[in-house]
């Protein structure tokens, strides 16, 4: 990197609201360990030290415009739940309803997640709702007709995700849907492939399962079927 990629590079982390760096490693391209288990390596450490979920909201702002997604948003989502939770929930972005309440999951795809953790947990014997634990998205504004966001937002708004990560520590990350698990671990690969097996996402393990917006489908039977199974992976790992 030269000078002046340099001198681009660090102006885009300022206006991200991060204003200090302190790990400067080169960003390498994922490593797989072994057959479909993927690890995003060697990404710098970007967030404060000392970093809060209410700092990092704070630097996203009221109106924030780093991308273009900001001009067709009502309301930023930012993430709901246990700011101490264990166990982190990840989507790919606000629908309409998420972008009129400003809250993450509250549509019909938020209530079957609410039923999926519940039912499972209940059932599992594991004493857990959903408010404890968080939710939140890859990228925080809804994207025009619920389109997949593109790369550039997923860069610019991940940032925010990772500090919200890193800021909550859980013991795992449930990745959901094929954005979530992009972000995250730096792959292509889809979901059938990743999803039932643990991968990492810096030193926490993250479980990659389906949308569940790709589960009220009614011809994806075998995949709510297989969702179920990944969420009992996932709360006996960290509830147990
Ligand atoms: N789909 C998502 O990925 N996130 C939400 O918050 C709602 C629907």
């Amino acid at each position: 990197m030269n000078r002046d990629q340099l001198r681009e590079q660090l102006k885009f982390y300022r206006d991200l609201g991060v204003d200090e760096i302190y790990v400067r490693q080169a960003i390498s391209s994922p490593v797989t360990l072994q057959q479909g288990v993927t690890v995003a390596s060697a990404i710098p450490s970007l967030a404060p030290e000392g970093d809060t979920l209410l700092k990092i909201r704070q630097d996203i702002g009221d109106d924030c415009r780093r991308c273009r997604l900001c001009e067709a948003r009502s309301k930023i989502v930012f993430g709901s739940g246990n700011e101490e939770s264990r166990l982190v929930f990840v989507g790919e972005g606000p629908g309409a309803d998420e972008d009129a309440q400003g809250l993450p999951f509250v549509g019909r795809a938020g209530q079957l997640l609410t039923q999926m953790i519940e039912n499972t947990a209940s059932k599992e014997g594991i004493p857990i709702r959903r408010p404890d634990v968080y939710i939140c998205n890859v990228v925080k504004c809804r994207p025009p007709e619920n389109r997949t966001p593109l790369p550039d937002e997923m860069e610019i708004c991940g940032q925010f995700l990772f500090r919200q990560l890193m800021a909550i520590r859980p013991k795992a990350i449930c990745a959901m849907g094929s954005t979530a698990a992009k972000a995250l671990l730096g792959t292509k690969e889809g979901v059938t492939k990743l999803r039932g097996k643990w991968h990492k996402w810096r030193d926490i393990q993250v479980m990659v399962t389906f949308h569940p917006s790709y589960l009220l489908r009614p011809y994806n039977q075998d995949a709510k079927r297989e969702a179920w199974e990944d969420l009992k992976k996932v709360l006996h790992f960290v509830y147990d």
